[in-house]
């Protein structure tokens, strides 16, 4: 069985606690690896050397020579893209044809986007009166925050965890990562990109292992300065209460429950395209994925027969099938939880406009984690499947009457990540963006992004904003330096 190891201070090891994982591919159920947890004594040798590594060579590098590291970096993953995908779909289940235009490149991407940003930073000078009339001069300057901890779910697993070791390294941090423990595979590939590309040992550091023993150990180990989490709100709230002990700065981009809202004015093709995507791409795991549709009522059993039409056409099948467009569940707990909740909208009186179970796959795949897309009417705004986050490839559609009231109940969420909007009228397109409590609002499109605009969630969709010049404001500390003249 394939070991994957820890990377930590430039080497790999298998050390760990007496914790095997197995790790499974989903789309069959079986076992392609396995870790060797990382202890408490695994995490103290990571986050060590990535504090020493902030007194050496790293922490004195001139920007333009860490930029050019983050190029090799990103080339690196280019350079072995096939590998990275083969990784990650083996990981995830998803398709090839998904991960191949998507995960693979944005987790290369994710490096050349902030060292160009970095490139770009100002520091800025403020002059002030004295009252003896000699003035005094203002500057800041910047530093790393110091070692930072980077911890990251399953569903985009390289796009996510490199969205934050990107701009941490090129703002000068080092990183101890723990990727999840489902998806660990890419993270181990990464390690071998950062030797390739010169990085200083100990600047990347990996702890593969469970939330539970090498997440905690990570959170609450004192010599972490700071904290970026990616993942469930139940579980950020948890870790905020690790980041309080020692006052450590914290990013938490979290779940939620995102609202799709459809108005009769809307350009039927496109709404429809763009909903079936919100709600089945990644088969539903994706945090931005839209569970609660709102659809005017003149267009409404329209808009639900074709997301019924569109849902049955999706393929689910082997990853590698360039025909597949739905991959499994990440695992059979997941699954699990899933299913509960299809069971949930079969007992409040949903009506089940397409799938509902767990469909007949081919013998290959049947050890696998697969459910069918599923689509439901009919249920009130406080039945559990409209307001919990599923995860899932599912949602609820109904309709509404006038635009106050769809703004209040897409509002009436304890979440606020995304929203989107499909309207033909540009001046309700905005009025209505303006007024939905969501981190982001796509008019007429879903999951388009520019990298460097500021990404996060509003509400318990998570705490501070990753894009951009946004992203270096938390890996950054600030000093004003105050010089009388
Ligand atoms: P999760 O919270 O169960 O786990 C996320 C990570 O936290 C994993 O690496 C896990 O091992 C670790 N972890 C768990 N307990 C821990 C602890 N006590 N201490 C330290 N680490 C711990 O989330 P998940 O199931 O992996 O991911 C799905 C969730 O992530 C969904 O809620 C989804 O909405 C959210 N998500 C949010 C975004 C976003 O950008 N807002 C993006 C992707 C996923």
């Amino acid at each position: 069985m394939k070991q994957l190891k820890h990377y930590i201070n430039g080497e790999f090891s298998i050390a760990g606690n007496d914790n095997i994982i197995p790790v499974i591919n989903p789309a069959t159920g079986e076992q392609v690896a396995q870790i060797n947890e990382a202890g408490a004594a695994e995490v103290d040798a990571a986050v060590t050397a990535a504090k020493n590594a902030l007194k050496g060579e790293w922490g004195s590098m001139a920007v333009q020579d860490r930029v050019d590291i983050l190029y090799r970096i990103a080339d690196g993953i280019n350079a072995r893209f096939d590998d990275f995908l083969e990784a990650e779909c083996l990981d995830t289940g998803k398709p090839y044809s998904l991960a191949r235009h998507i995960d693979i490149p944005r987790g290369a991407a994710n490096f050349k986007i902030f060292a160009d940003t970095i490139k770009n930073i100002n520091e800025e000078t403020f002059h002030m009166p004295t009252p003896d009339g000699t003035g005094a001069l203002n500057y800041t300057v910047t530093r790393p925050k110091g070692v930072i901890a980077v911890i990251g779910p399953w569903n985009l697993p390289l796009l996510l965890m490199t969205w934050k070791v990107g701009p941490a390294l090129a703002c000068g941090n080092t990183v101890v990562v723990k990727s999840s423990e489902e998806t660990p595979l890419t993270t181990t590939l990464l390690g071998e990109v950062m030797t390739a590309a010169g990085l200083p040992a100990g600047v990347f550091n990996t702890v593969l292992g469970t939330g539970p023993v090498t997440g905690e150990a990570l959170v609450s180990h004192p010599d972490v300065d700071a904290i970026t989490f990616t993942g469930s709100t139940p579980t950020g709230q948890h870790i905020m209460q690790a980041a309080a002990i020692g006052v450590r700065d914290i990013s938490l981009e979290l779940g939620g429950k995102n609202p799709g809202i459809v108005f009769a004015d809307c350009d039927m093709e496109k709404a429809i395209e763009g909903t079936l995507r919100s709600a089945f791409a990644n088969c539903g795991q994706v945090c931005l994925g839209t569970e609660r549709i709102y659809v005017e009522r003149p267009i409404f059993d329209e808009f639900v027969q074709r997301m019924k039409a569109g849902a049955e056409a999706l393929t689910l099948g082997e990853p590698t099938d360039e025909c597949t467009n739905l991959g499994p569940l990440i695992s059979e707990q997941h699954r699990n939880k899933v299913i509960s909740f299809y069971a949930q909208a079969a007992e409040a009186g949903a009506n089940i406009v397409t799938g509902g179970g767990i469909p007949e796959m081919p013998e290959a795949l049947q050890g696998g984690y697969w459910v069918e897309p599923t689509i439901w009417t009919g249920l009130p705004d406080d039945a559990v499947v409209v307001t919990d986050e599923i995860f899932g490839p599912c949602c609820h559609i109904s309709p509404f009457d006038d635009e106050d009231e769809v703004i209040a109940r897409a509002n009436n969420s304890p979440y606020g990540l995304a929203s989107a909007v499909w309207t033909e009228n540009v001046t309700r397109a905005h009025r209505v963006a303006a007024q939905i409590e969501s981190g982001i609002c796509w008019v007429n499109s879903w999951f388009l992004r520019d990298l460097r605009t500021p990404f996060g969630g509003m509400k318990q969709s998570g705490i501070g904003r990753e894009g951009g010049h946004y992203s270096l404001e938390f890996y950054t500390e600030l000093k004003n330096i105050c010089v009388k003249l």
